[in-house]
């Protein structure tokens, strides 16, 4: 399992005290996306161009030219050319690179994540996996999983569930909350702004309804995208007509990501886009109250 950050004491992604592991590697593109360097499915060197003096030490070192300056970026690593020998990060003094991802046995992830079962036990809180899309894990999450759930700790998945059926459904009997996007109705435009449509998306949620799953529904509100009252309207009307899902947390649209788009030497189309906070989603939740829906803004 490649994993590329683990974060304790989370309170927003689940019941009580949460461990919240980010696996690397998913099968979406969001144009918005929080976080760039949970896509590509290999560890990969991050660069932090405020920490870097410009010496060029990184690049005279690198064994396979994959470092070259870039006027906006600065000295960004090509991920195509990279072998992650670590030289670049040994060469520079002021700790501008390091690799982001590692690869994890189920073992030792267990043990790292069972270090926290007093807080869990303490705040009826537990373990949370996110990405990244961590389903793409497949069986070896289910088998994390199941190590988890023998010894009690509840879980909960943060997912796109942008799978065929099949890879989901083996985690009916183990996570204890699936929080599930709805990121737009129109499958065209879903596929312009994340290069894939959203079919599977919305059958995996009238599965998971069918089976008794416990869900919460989060939709990621996003300018210019599906901020608007009428493309809202669509996403709760799909929930009422197709499924018995009360919840939904509309999450405001921010720009976090945006240092680690220029670290990995990525334009980001959402730059200028001015953050959003809970308070501008008060109509969407209205709306949605008007549909018999448990609406909030922001995470619970
Ligand atoms: S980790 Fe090694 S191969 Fe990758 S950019 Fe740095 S020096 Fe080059
Ligand atoms: S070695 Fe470090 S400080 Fe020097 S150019 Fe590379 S990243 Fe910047």
């Amino acid at each position: 399992m490649n994993v590329f950050t683990i974060e304790r004491f989370g309170t927003k992604d689940g019941p009580g005290i949460r461990t919240v592991v980010f696996f690397k590697g998913c099968n979406l593109r969001c144009a918005w996306c929080q976080n760039p360097e949970s896509q590509l499915a290999k560890p990969q060197v991050m660069y932090t161009q405020a920490s870097c003096v410009g010496c060029g030490k990184c690049a005279e070192v690198c064994p396979v030219g994959a470092i070259t300056y870039d006027e906006t970026f600065g000295f960004i690593s090509d991920s195509n050319l990279c072998v992650l020998c670590g030289a670049c990060l040994d060469a520079c003094l002021y700790d501008a690179r390091s690799i982001v991802g590692k690869e994890w046995d189920e073992d030792l992830l267990v043990k790292e994540l069972l270090k926290d079962r007093q807080f869990f036990s303490e705040s009826g809180g537990g373990v949370t996996f996110s990405g990244g899309e961590p389903l793409l894990q497949g069986k070896s999450l289910v088998s994390l999983s199941a190590a988890l759930k023998k010894e009690h700790i509840n879980l909960a998945i943060e997912s796109a569930a942008c799978v065929p059926w099949p890879v989901l459904e083996p985690f009916l009997p183990l996570i204890d909350l699936f929080y599930i996007d709805i990121k737009h109705l129109d499958s065209e435009k879903h596929k312009k702004y994340t290069e894939s449509d959203n079919s599977l998306i919305l059958e995996n949620i009238i599965a998971l309804d069918r089976n008794g799953a416990n869900v919460i529904i989060r939709v990621p509100i996003i300018p210019g995208f599906n901020d608007t009252a009428e493309e809202m309207r669509k996403t709760f009307s799909f929930l009422k007509e197709n499924t018995s899902l009360q919840k939904v947390e509309l999450l405001p649209f921010n720009r976090l990501g945006l240092a680690k788009y220029r670290g990995l030497g990525r334009a980001y189309a959402y730059e200028k886009t001015q953050n959003m906070v809970n308070e501008d989603l008060t109509d969407l939740v209205l709306l949605g109250k008007e549909y018999g829906l448990l609406v909030h803004a922001g995470a619970l």
